[in-house]
């Protein structure tokens, strides 16, 4: 039988003291990245929040019983490691992928939102026309922390008129409380420490 997911996670990825500043466990994914059955299932369970969160389950279903339907319309990620999967879950999925850049990076007329980090400050921004209103968005990153990040995310998505239906992560670092930050917003966690 397979390794359950958040085992095969736990296995791969690597604890980072102090990084990138003092008193910051960092949790290096690359290695799960770069393992490539290990990518699959974690591209795999990032796509499908729905069938193990019934949060997620009741909005994504809301209008219920498309086949083929993965409940959301388009994959909305965090740079820059959130690029890495949700390109990947956007494909598995058969849907179209979105990127929230840091300050600076999008060139046309954008929304922006200011948040807190774990470690620092940041801008992050999406491009106007990047999502329409009523679209069901899947929101990916790697790492939830304070969630802040994530926070600013969902801010400027619902901006745009869309709408969160779940939030998927590879890794939850639970005491942190980013999952309350981001109530009522269903978070679908593959490994939670
Ligand atoms: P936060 O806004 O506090 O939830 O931080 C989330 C972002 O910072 C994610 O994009 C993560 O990639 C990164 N991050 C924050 N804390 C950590 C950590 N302890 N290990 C790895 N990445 C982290």
């Amino acid at each position: 039988a397979e390794a359950p997911v958040d085992e095969v996670i736990a296995a791969l990825a690597v604890d980072v003291p102090d990084f990138p500043t003092p008193g910051v466990l960092f949790r290096d994914l690359t290695p799960v990245f770069a393992d490539g059955p290990a990518f699959r299932r974690i591209v795999e369970g990032l796509a499908s929040p729905a069938l193990e969160d019934p949060r997620a389950a009741a909005v994504a279903h809301a209008d219920d019983g498309v086949p083929g339907d993965p409940g959301f319309d388009v994959v909305v990620g965090v740079e820059a490691r959130g690029f890495l999967l949700a390109a990947a879950v956007a494909l598995h999925a058969g849907v179209g992928v979105v990127p929230v850049r840091k300050a600076g990076k999008l060139p046309r007329e954008r929304v922006a939102a200011d948040y807190a980090l774990e470690y620092g400050t940041a801008s992050i921004e999406m491009h106007t026309d990047s999502l329409h209103p009523g679209q069901r968005v899947l929101l990916v990153d790697d790492v939830l922390a304070t969630g802040g990040t994530l926070a600013a995310s969902v801010a400027l998505v619902e901006e745009l008129g869309a709408v969160v239906t779940a939030v998927s992560v590879v890794v939850e670092l639970a005491a942190l409380g980013g999952r309350d930050r981001l109530a009522p917003h269903a978070v679908h966690a593959l490994w939670t420490t």
